[in-house]
């Protein structure tokens, strides 16, 4: 029997078109929607066009209305899977945010292109069909939030874009995909082991990111947060130490009970307290920084303004961000 896909477009270059001009824009009829007739021979899909944005555009409320419209379908009719098109800038922190803020045992896939519907090559049906194809498979059931281009399926946790214009630019470091589709099946070999939900309706707070460098001095971070922020998120040097004088200003700004996050701006590995001089991690884990596990940064700063809106256990910051 055919499943049942609720299949939500957002925009991307995935909804986009060549002009003649080469410049790669939206369209008012959106030409991944003429992909339906295709799909229906996999499943019965339910069309929704929630926005045409390029992915830019996209902010937190854009994927928490994402998370409710999911929500509501789901009570309303029987669904098997959700697929998502969305441009691929800003993919890896839509699915991390709808893995935080769902926890649905059919799976959500998110799919997008490198390359617009009128261009040579094109990928956006190729991905749209791989995506569809893993939401109705039994083997994407209880995996969360999925990302499927390119023959591949990774975890939102993971994934990251790691190519400026390659087809093949959606990565998981360190762990790789967790899966693979080929012509004839879906090859799922791992299963997550975590999965974390907070029941987020409403982002009302502001957290920033900031990615740290050699010589770096305190007045960026001075400024940014006198800006009023909630939270910040740091790309930290190697394991995650920092120089001197950001320490400087991090010890400041937990002083006034403001959570500071902190990731490596490596691609691989995971960063920990382990230096004990001014600025080194350890100092800062002793201080009160978080060390966010693996996550980058720009999931991080996702993570960090859910917690700061989460009414429920665990609401300190060290146990949400271990998970
Ligand atoms: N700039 C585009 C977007 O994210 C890129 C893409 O979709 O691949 O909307």
């Amino acid at each position: 029997m055919k499943k049942n896909i609720l299949l939500i477009h957002t925009g991307g270059t995935i909804s986009m078109k060549m002009d003649a001009h080469g410049a790669v824009l939206p369209n008012e009829h959106n030409p991944i929607k003429d992909a339906k007739d295709t799909l229906s021979s996999y499943a019965n899909i339910t069309e929704v066009e929630a926005f045409n944005l390029p992915s830019p555009h996209i902010t937190p409320v854009e994927m928490l209305e994402l998370r409710n419209l999911i929500l509501a379908y789901s009570a309303q009719q029987p669904l098997d899977g959700v697929v998502i098109t969305h441009g691929t800038d800003t993919l890896e922190e839509t699915a991390y945010l709808l893995e935080l803020t769902t926890n649905f045992d059919f799976p959500i896939v998110l799919t997008g292109a490198m390359r617009s519907a009128n261009e040579l090559g094109a990928d956006g049906v190729y991905n749209l069909v791989e995506a569809v194809r893993v939401a109705c498979d039994d083997l994407a059931r209880e995996k969360g939030v999925l990302v499927v281009m390119n023959d591949e399926i990774h975890q939102a946790f993971n994934i990251t874009k790691t190519s400026t214009s390659s087809v093949n630019t959606f990565q998981s470091p360190q762990y790789g995909p967790i899966g693979l589709v080929t012509k004839k099946a879906i090859h799922i070999q791992q299963q997550p082991v975590r999965r974390q939900y907070v029941a987020l309706e409403h982002i009302t707070k502001r957290v920033a990111l900031l990615k740290v460098y050699a010589g770096m001095e305190a007045d960026l971070i001075e400024s940014v947060m006198a800006s009023g922020y909630d939270g910040l998120v740091l790309e930290g040097l190697g394991q995650g130490n920092v120089p001197p004088a950001v320490a400087t200003s991090i010890l400041a700004i937990l002083d006034k009970g403001i959570p500071v996050v902190l990731v490596s701006r490596c691609f691989n590995g995971i960063a920990e307290g382990v230096y004990g001089y001014h600025g080194g991690g350890r100092q800062l884990e002793e201080a009160g920084v978080i060390f966010a596990n693996g996550i980058n940064g720009q999931k991080a700063r996702l993570k960090l303004l859910i917690g700061l809106h989460q009414t429920t256990a665990p609401t300190d910051f060290k146990t949400f961000f271990a998970m």
